[in-house]
């Protein structure tokens, strides 16, 4: 999968250590060459002299307002640099909110094009003519698109085959699907235990220690039934109907 990523601060994926896409999972996948992925510079496409890609609001009022053609260029020219065709989202807090479907449909696309807005955001009507997805990633307000985009790549890139070590734990987690009596759910994850057996007078469950593994799984899917229903009882007002979860992501 390729993603570009149209940004007016390309040094938020940098490379140094500590970027979160040059990290962990997300690294894994790039090196493994599951995912590629570029940061353009939207200003690179300003015709303006002094290469300018916001300016201030008609109408009046605070702030600045990215403008429509350095946005428009810049996607047709990052879109013309492979012919796959590109899945173009916009990252706004005016989105629909981000779920594990959408991230699930979006990993299982070729190529995405990621558009960070700043400032006030970008003039309306460049949004209107690029007609892309807008993603939020939750109703709190960011101060620009970078971190929602690498929040959405982090969480694709999890998804694509071969990149996690163990081939079925992206299925355990949260929010994947996962079997019930009436079809399918999107339930939370159950408790997970390590070493030491007893830790400041607390022990592990005594099922995990038991060898059972049929009653292992029986008691993780109850706990994850019993934790979804008491934190997050709404995703599980989606039974029975399995088609629900993708319909609301
Ligand atoms: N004036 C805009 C509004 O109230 O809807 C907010 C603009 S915000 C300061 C600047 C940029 O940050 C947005 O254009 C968007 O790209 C990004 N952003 C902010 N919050 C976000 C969120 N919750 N999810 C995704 N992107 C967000």
């Amino acid at each position: 999968m390729r993603v570009d990523i149209l940004t007016t601060f390309p040094e938020m994926f940098g490379a140094g250590a500590g970027a979160a896409l040059n990290s962990s999972i997300p690294s894994r996948a790039r090196a493994s060459g599951a995912l590629e992925w570029y940061a353009t510079n939207i200003r690179d496409y300003a015709t303006d002299k002094h290469q300018k890609t916001d300016d201030r609001p008609f109408g009046g009022g605070p702030g600045m307002v990215m403008m429509c053609q350095p946005v428009w260029d810049a996607v047709n020219a990052v879109e013309a640099m492979d012919p796959r065709p590109a899945t173009r989202v916009l990252l706004t807090p005016q989105g629909r909110r981000l779920t594990q479907g959408i991230v699930e449909s979006l990993a299982a696309k070729p190529r995405l094009l990621l558009i960070a807005g700043h400032y006030e955001g970008i003039d309306e009507r460049v949004i209107e003519a690029l007609a892309p997805m807008e993603l939020s990633i939750g109703d709190y307000v960011l101060s620009g698109g970078e971190l929602a985009a690498m929040v959405l790549i982090d969480a694709a890139a999890r998804l694509l085959p071969g990149v996690l070590g163990h081939e079925d734990s992206a299925s355990q987690d949260s929010f994947s699907h996962v079997p019930t009596g009436a079809g399918t759910a999107r339930l939370l994850d159950c408790p997970h235990y390590t070493k030491p057996r007893d830790w400041m007078g607390r022990s592990v469950p005594e099922v995990l220690l038991s060898g059972d593994h049929g009653a292992i799984a029986r008691w993780r899917s109850e706990q994850r039934r019993s934790r979804t229903l008491e934190r997050r009882p709404d995703l599980l007002a989606t039974l029975p109907d399995p088609d629900n979860a993708s319909s609301s992501g």
